[in-house]
């Protein structure tokens, strides 16, 4: 088995479709080198020696695999003309983490690997430039002591032990930059970076590079179980067992001198979706510099670099000889730039994201791979690609990941508000989006108010999760691809980045702009799409929906074949959802309607009552009600089907539990306060969700049904006059038996004759039923001889299926999920593998005795994609979900049957 794959000089043992093994980084590196674009010699070590690597440990491992690296390396010392630990002529590597997806940043590189005391001497005669030497030994010494050697800060208030020796020397200096250092100052600071290692870790640096490079292999091997790349894992669903591969590439120098730079560039805009190349680079300086954020990098277009001067305020006489475009600074480079950016991306066929570094005017690209974008981007650019004729229609949908679709519906600043606001600063718009919240200025703090902006000088993969809990997201430093802002992106969070003007003091928790202090807890708004920071909160209104929203919609109902439908309580809801192409109505709890203040009270005496004649008093004053609420919804909904469900929860829900409230009560209905202390107590249940509820109650209070049955076909008739379709399907909650249907069905149908008589006029109507207890679904062949239609209620079904009781499993879930006893939430993500059984069998069941059932799933997951998949295959005819994931269903359903 090949463990070891090699490229560069336009050949590969690889390709891009070889992810999974390689990488996408390492696949990628390799397709590039196979179509001729200029990447430094390399090989990949496979994502499966990982996987060994950690059941067999290092030793085995190296052995394993030292023959293939040691071949190699060598491969790589022939193109380049240069030896591997050579004091003369050497080769620097670097070496690079790699999973199969990109997690920027999760993980660790270590670059200009190779040197030490003696091959720094020779670097710098080889290329005749000690400085450049230096600078590299520095920065080895620097990442190699963080990323293998565990050189980090002690706590969150402490800066990087690196970072706080140059900032030491800088300060008595007395200069601001990196580039600003003398050769003696390099010197100065290898020496001391390896007695702080020293000091530290009790152990020497090491300085055989072979020695080095199994370091730095097994420290990226490492990495992918270290708490960032977990919780990043854990974040998107990623497998432990996936691994990440290392790739180990010749240097190519970006800090050479002012010939030579580096970079990261989009073919498109991630944050909108136009599609406009862009990027930013700085000149003598190398990888991480651009993003980390150090120096203000410089746009890579003319275009862009003007932009940028506006929003940062830069003059332009300023901006041409300070922050000059690539474009305008090195035309042939920009000129050769440029070509592959678009030669990347109709190879791929999506918007790429990509580093390159000069290295004394030669361009090498060093990564590309899909980039991360926001959800408006994602849409437009699947639409824009389609109609450029890159894409198809089928891509295109595929394209669109549905969870991504919920940032376009996400509220944005009311114009009006925004008009009247408090600019109190302004940096680079990095994410589009409207926050509001209250300051933190630490990641770890982001949970301690429910809407916080988290406010840093510059953001790490450190971060992550606290970026992921805030709303929003700024910084004082770096650019529209610093860390900061391509996390955002690809998260869809609102950020801001680079707002040079902030002063932030993290020790006092002190924000400062203009002479003004701002403290943790304050309120502050950011404007994504502008850049703008906002004092205190700002009002927000729903977003209108793009022309390419509108369109891909529009594409997914030419492909699904299953429809979506939505949960709908009010006509609101029920508006809001047609315009998201809602396609009926899958469930409406008739409970919800009686919570309001004038109603309560009607059902309260109903509850109270103590015999029929009581009850059914009760219930004439709640007809109206409810049918009005039905009247509302069906014609809402004009022409779609609507299902209600009848009345659903333990009626102790109803009554009051508070002693004033109760009072008011017994006073209302003459009766006195122990009666309905009594009653209440008696309604008490030791398990309510197993206890008298669903159809239970319309089996002991046949009354209740009665009352509602001809609400809903009272209500159809009255919008029948009107010339208004109603299409109601009435649907009985929690049934297990054929015969609790059927007493069911039979109050229902003889109600609705009833009122058909009444009225001298008739509706068509459905009765069918949930399949929510484990017994329905197992006996669901014999429900179907009745039942009309089946409705999975898979909330239930999953509290039953796996007994675990949805109002207390918040008590061990997450620890279940923790510790890897369940890979997800079940109440979010349908349980393929054991609920879905009592589906697929529920509606195989059921159709082998009426061919043609309706079926379809009301729970939380028919909004969930996985489980829209799930319900496609098992052949339903359609999903609901609540309105604002009626896009993302749609998508769903329209990908399933792709
Ligand atoms: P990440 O996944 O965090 O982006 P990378 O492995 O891509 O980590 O590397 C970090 C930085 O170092 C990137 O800017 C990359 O372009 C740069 N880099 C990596 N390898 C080399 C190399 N061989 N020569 C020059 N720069 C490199
Ligand atoms: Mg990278
Ligand atoms: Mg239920």
């Amino acid at each position: 088995k090949t463990r070891v794959y090699k490229f560069g000089n336009k050949t590969a043992d690889g390709n891009s479709q070889m992810k999974n093994l390689l990488g996408g980084k390492g696949a990628n590196l390799a397709e590039m080198s196979l179509i001729g674009i200029p990447v430094p010699p390399g090989f990949t070590i496979t994502t499966e020696v990982c996987t060994e690597y950690n059941l067999l440990g290092k030793d085995t491992v190296v052995e394993m695999i030292k023959p293939e690296v040691e071949k190699s390396i060598e491969n790589i010392e022939n193109i380049m003309g240069a030896k591997f630990g050579d004091k003369d002529n050497p080769l620097l590597v670097s070496v690079r983490s790699g999973a199969r997806v990109s997690m920027p940043g999760m993980m660790d590189t270590v670059l200009n690997l190779g040197l030490n005391d003696e091959v720094v001497i020779g670097l710098a005669k080889k290329t005749n430039n000690e400085r450049f030497a230096w600078d590299s030994y520095r920065r080895f010494v620097q990442m190699y002591g963080d990323v293998v050697l565990g050189m980090k800060p002690e706590s969150k208030e402490d800066i990087d032990p690196f970072e706080e020796i140059m900032e030491h020397l800088k300060d008595k200096r007395g200069i601001e930059l990196d580039t600003e250092f003398t050769i003696q100052d390099l010197k100065d600071l290898v020496y001391d970076f390896k007695d702080a290692v020293k000091k530290r870790t009790g152990h020497d640096f090491p300085s055989n590079p072979w020695d080095q490079l199994w370091g730095a292999v097994v420290a990226v091997f490492n990495s992918w179980n270290g708490d960032r790349a977990v919780y990043y894992r854990n974040m998107h669903g990623y497998p432990a067992d996936w691994g990440t591969a290392v790739n180990v590439q010749a240097m190519v120098y970006g800090n050479m001198g002012e010939n030579s730079g580096t970079g990261v560039c989009f073919t498109r805009d991630a944050g909108t979706g136009e599609n406009i190349f862009n990027g930013e680079y700085l000149i003598n300086a190398q990888g991480e510099d651009v993003v980390a954020g150090t120096r203000t990098p410089q746009q890579i277009t003319k275009t862009g670099s003007l932009r940028w001067a506006e929003l940062a305020k830069v003059e332009e006489e300023d901006r041409v000889t300070n922050y000059p475009s690539l474009e305008e600074l090195m035309p042939s480079i920009y000129k050769e730039l440029n070509e592959y950016q678009e030669k990347l991306e109709k190879h791929y066929s999506d918007m790429q994201d990509m580093e390159f570094t000069m290295q004394d005017g030669k361009l090498w690209i060093l990564q590309t791979r899909n980039g991360k974008r926001t959800g408006a981007a994602m849409v437009k650019i699947a639409i824009d690609m389609l109609k450029e004729g890159l894409i198809d229609e089928k891509e295109a949908l595929l394209r669109i990941e549905p969870n991504k679709l919920d940032e376009l519906l996400h509220p944005i600043f009311d114009p009006k508000a925004l008009k009247a606001a408090n600019v109190i600063a302004q940096g680079l718009p990095a994410s589009p989006g409207a926050a509001t919240g209250k300051i933190v200025f630490f990641a770890d703090e982001a949970a301690k108010y429910k809407n916080s902006i988290l406010v840093r000088i510059e953001t790490s993969p450190e971060d992550l999760e606290g970026m992921n809990i805030a709303k929003g997201i700024l910084t004082a430093r770096g650019g529209m691809t610093s860390h900061a802002a391509v996390v955002a992106r690809g998260m869809g969070k609102c950020c801001v980045s680079g707002a040079g003007a902030l002063k932030i003091d993290y020790k006092n928790r002190i924000l400062k702009v203009d002479g003004h202090e701002y403290h943790e807890g304050d309120w502050i708004s950011l404007n994504g799409s502008t850049g703008n920071i906002i004092e205190g909160k700002v009002a927000t209104i729903e977003p209108e929906l793009s022309g390419e929203f509108a369109e891909i919609m529009n594409l997914s109902d030419k492909y699904a074949t299953m429809q979506v439908r939505t949960n709908a309580d009010t006509p609101k809801d029920a508006k809001v959802a047609r315009n998201f192409g809602a396609q009926g109505i899958g469930l409406t709890r008739t409970e919800h309607m009686f919570f309001e203040v004038d109603r309560i009270k009607a059902m309260r005496e109903m509850i109270l009552a103590d015999t029929v004649k009581g009850r059914k008093e009760a219930l004439k004053e709640l007809l109206p009600m409810q049918r009005e609420d039905f009247e509302g919804i069906f014609e809402a909904m004009e022409g779609l089907p609507v299902t209600v469900r009848l009345l659903d929860p333990p009626l102790h829900e109803f009554v009051p539990h508070q002693l004033a409230t109760q009072k008011d009560l017994a006073d209302e209905m003459h009766i006195s306060l122990e009666a309905v202390k009594n009653k209440v107590s008696e309604l008490e249940e030791f398990n309510p969700m197993l206890g008298h509820r669903g159809c239970r109650l319309g089996i002991t209070y046949p009354e209740i049904t009665e009352m509602q049955a001809r609400a809903i076909i009272e209500a159809a008739l009255n919008l029948k006059a009107k010339g208004i379709v109603a299409k109601p399907e009435i649907m009985i909650p929690l049934i297990g038996t054929l015969a609790e249907f059927e007493s069911q069905e039979k109050i229902i149908r003889g109600t609705a004759n009833t009122v058909f008589e009444e009225y001298n006029d008739t509706i068509e109507y459905l009765v069918g039923t949930m399949i929510e207890i484990p017994r329905a679904a197992l006996t669901a062949d014999l429900i179907a001889q009745k039942a009309e239609f089946f409705s999975f209620g898979t909330n239930d079904l999953t509290q039953m299926a796996f007994g675990y009781s949805r109002d207390d499993a918040g008590k061990f879930l997450p620890i279940y999920i923790e510790k890897g006893i369940l890979k997800v939430d079940p109440f979010e993500v349908l349980d393929q593998e054991g609920v879905g059984q009592l589906v697929k069998m529920g509606t195989e069941k059921g159709r082998s005795t009426k061919k043609e059932l309706k079926v379809g799933i009301c729970g939380e997951h028919g909004g969930e994609p996985s489980s829209v998949e799930f319900c496609y295959k098992t052949g339903m005819n359609y999903v609901s979900c609540s309105p604002f994931r009626v896009p993302i269903a749609r998508i769903a359903s329209a990908q399933a049957a792709i």
